[in-house]
Order: structure tokens, then C-alpha cells, then sequence
């Protein structure tokens, strides 16, 4: 594992960070054995960054992640969590949050505390509330080590809040992808002048960078004589910039827990050849080309009143238009999306309330482009889903005909 360091403490941290918004799942809900396992492997691999927050899976990341520093792995790692500006409407409630997660966490303190997803409105709201002498008191009081905040809005507010504490560090959404989007380089750059360590957010775009990528970029990567899966190059990219100092990783799968480890054990800043380089601007250049909506997966704008899984329906229309061969993304959208299977999710129940827009920090126009989803996956919907469910009763009631007779005629 790499380390670098945090310029204004000299804290030494794995360039790898875990970040805790993705754990593992089992029936609906978080699998505690597995995450606990993955968390304490990647620690004892050399992981000593944490990144949770109150509303990363609704509320269980951070008692989950307290669960898995027991057994002294508390002591081998930086926590960092952080306040929801939408729960704060006075002064009271930030102490209050705090003293909450310090007990969820089982901790008397918080390594690196962050005000979670800044925009211009929630900062100024946050100031205007009193957050400055909170931070500088929480501080004094050994609450909190650290103060930082994480960003999703654009540089102009970006270099506004830089410049108006001393803060130790700042989280950015930073890609292939994202380099002139929200902070973008210029603001990377800008933070590490001022001294701040910049932790990376989202490197993966949601995991769209990574996996099973494009047929047009696969193809690019191929071309390098340097074999990398699509992550790596992705991760690589990322950490070629001095001014990083994390990159976080929402990781719940032990082979890309693994693979991160590798790969953080050999990203040196500015180790990507121009070759390289060369190479992943053309992946870039296809993947901008390709990429319907640029949806994270972040789940801020949910719940939908309306029952819409907004970043379910992006995900399936993104994949429809990434792999046009592939005919699975518009199946999995009638099955999870249409009702077949579920209660219907799909875009087409938008009222175009704009309440999730309001929420979004990519700052996508989500009515109207649940219009284009509905527009290009729902086609056909109406009769296909109707007639599929028809026929799901049909076998099903074939089954209990099937299992009655087969018990000799016995209920
Ligand atoms: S605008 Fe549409 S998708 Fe967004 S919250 Fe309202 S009903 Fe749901
Ligand atoms: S639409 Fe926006 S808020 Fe919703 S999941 Fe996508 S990026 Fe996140």
C-alpha cells in the first residue's frame, strides 16, 4: 500500500480509501459477516481511511463500520464521517449529530469531519447558522481532528468555501469523466495550493468506468501493450495527480477489494506514461460520446413520491446505450422497472414534482430525462408486461397442479 500525506498535519494515509456507502447485501439489508470480513481485510492489507456518513445506507453504514473496527482495529485507522446539512435547522442540531455519531461509532473522536455535499445555498445556510464556531469548538474539544467538506457544485463556490476556513482537507467527485465537471482539475489544483488533501470521491463514476465497459473503449485499452482491466485504468488516472491524496472506493466485492489493493500499491503520482495518457484520452473522448446520463448512482434523490427509482431507470438506459448489442438492459428494466416482478419503479410514474432535482448533486434535469428513459425503454411496456405476468401465473399455478398431484392429492 502507498501512503501520502495530509499537507497540514502530516497525517500519513492509504492512497486507497474504503468508502462505506456500498457494503454487501443480503436479503434487502446490509450482510454484517461479509462487510465486517472486507473491512478488516482491506485494514489489514494497509486501508486506513473510512468513509461513512449518516445517510449512506440509510442510516447502518456507520454503526456497521463501528461493528468492524472492534477487536482493536479502531486504533489502526482514520475515521471520517460527516454532517447532513438537511438535518440542521439551528446551532443545537449540529452538536447534537456529532454527539449521536461519536456514539454510533463508539468513538471520543472523529479522525476527518466533513460537511456533506456543499452546495452555495446549504453552505451559506450552514454559515449562517453558526457551523464556523461549531467546527472551531468541536475541535478545541478533541471531537473532531480534522475539518473538511465535500463538494458537489461548481468552482466558483468550490474556491468560495477553500477560502473561508482553514480547513484540512475537501472530498471532490473527480474521473476520467468529470475532469472540467463540479470542482474539476482546476479546483484539485486549486485546494492543493491552499494546502488542503483532496480526497477523491467517485473515481469509478458509480462503477461505470470499471467492469464491463463499452465495446469502443475495451477496444482502446486493448490497444496498450500494458494489460489493465477498465478499473485500473480509471484508478491509475486518478492517482497520476500529485494533488490527489485518497481515492475512495464504495467496495463490497473481495476480488475489486483486492485488485484496488494491488493497483494502490504501485499508482505513484506521475507515473503514467504519455503513451498512456494518449491512450486514456481517446477512452475518454468514446466513454463522454457514449454516456446517456451522467447519474452517479448516489441515491440522493430517493425516495421518488411517485415510486420511480431514479438511478435504477438511469443505470438500465445508460447500459441500453453503452452495449447497443445487448438486449438485457431494456429485459431488466421491464422486469425490475415494469411491474413484473416488483412494484413499478419505471419513469414513466414521474409527475415531474422536481423534488428530487433539488437533491441532486450532479444537478441533472431528472423529469425531463425520465422523459427520454420512458421515451426510448418503454415502448411496448404496457402490452409486454401484462402478457409476461399472465404468464408467470400460468406456470406458477401449473407448479401448485404439479406439487398437488404429486402429494397424491393432499392440500
Ligand atoms: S420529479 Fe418525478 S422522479 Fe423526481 S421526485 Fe418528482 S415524481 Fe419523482
Ligand atoms: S439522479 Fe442525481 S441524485 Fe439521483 S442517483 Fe443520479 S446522480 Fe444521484
Amino acid at each position: 500500500m502507498l501512503y501520502r500525506t495530509v499537507p497540514k498535519t502530516g497525517d500519513s494515509l492509504s492512497v486507497l480509501g474504503f468508502g462505506c456507502m456500498r457494503y454487501p447485501s443480503k436479503n434487502g439489508s446490509i450482510d454484517e459477516e461479509r462487510t465486517i470480513r472486507q473491512i478488516r481485510h482491506a485494514i489489514d492489507a494497509g486501508v486506513n481511511y473510512f468513509d461513512t456518513a449518516p445517510v449512506y445506507h440509510l442510516g447502518k453504514s456507520e454503526p456497521t463500520l463501528a461493528k468492524a473496527l472492534q477487536d482493536g482495529y479502531r486504533d489502526k485507522v482514520k475515521i471520517a464521517t460527516k454532517l447532513p446539512h438537511w438535518s440542521v435547522r439551528e446551532r443545537a442540531d449540529m452538536d447534537r449529530i456529532l454527539a449521536k455519531q461519536l456514539a454510533t461509532l463508539q468513538t471520543d473522536h472523529i479522525d476527518y469531519y466533513l460537511l456533506h455535499s456543499l452546495a452555495k445555498e446549504s453552505w451559506e445556510k450552514l454559515v449562517r447558522l453558526g457551523v464556523l464556531e461549531f467546527l472551531d469548538a468541536a475541535k478545541a474539544a478533541g471531537k473532531i481532528r480534522n475539518v473538511g467538506f465535500s463538494f458537489h457544485s461548481n468552482l466558483e463556490t468550490f474556491k468560495q468555501i477553500v477560502d473561508a476556513y482553514n480547513w484540512q482537507f475537501c472530498q471532490i467527485q473527480y474521473n476520467l469523466l468529470d475532469e472540467h465537471n463540479q470542482a474539476g482539475t482546476a479546483g484539485l489544483r486549486y485546494a492543493a495550493e491552499k494546502k488542503l488533501a483532496v480526497m477523491v470521491m467517485e473515481p469509478l463514476r458509480g462503477g461505470s468506468l470499471a467492469g464491463h465497459v463499452p465495446e469502443a473503449v475495451q477496444k482502446i485499452y486493448e490497444e496498450s501493450p500494458v494489460k489493465r482491466s477498465p478499473a485500473e485504468w480509471a484508478l491509475r488516472w486518478v492517482w497520476d495527480h500529485p494533488e490527489v491524496t485518497v481515492v475512495l472506493s464504495g467496495m463490497n466485492n473481495e476480488a475489486h477489494i483486492d485488485e484496488n489493493i494491488r493497483i494502490a500499491g504501485s499508482a505513484l503520482p506521475l507515473s503514467l506514461s504519455p503513451d498512456d495518457r494518449a491512450l486514456i484520452d481517446r477512452a475518454k473522448a468514446t466513454f463522454g460520446q457514449l454516456m446517456k446520463v451522467g447519474c452517479t448512482g448516489c441515491g440522493y434523490c430517493m425516495p421518488c413520491p411517485a415510486g420511480v427509482d431514479i438511478p435504477g431507470c438511469f443505470a438500465l438506459y445508460n447500459a441500453h446505450h453503452l452495449f447497443p448489442k445487448d438486449k438485457s438492459p431494456r429485459f431488466q428494466y421491464i422486469g425490475h422497472h415494469g411491474g413484473l416482478l416488483n412494484k413499478p419503479s419505471n419513469a414513466g410514474l414521474c409527475r415531474a414534482c422536481g423534488k428530487c432535482e433539488k437533491a441532486c448533486p450532479q444537478h441533472l434535469p431528472i423529469p425531463r430525462l425520465l422523459k427520454e428513459v420512458k421515451g426510448d425503454m418503454e415502448g411496448m411496456m404496457g402490452i409486454i408486461v401484462p402478457v409476461l405476468r399472465g404468464g408467470l401465473w400460468c406456470m406458477n399455478a401449473a407448479s401448485r397442479v404439479r406439487s398437488y398431484f404429486s402429494r397424491g392429492g393432499t392440500p
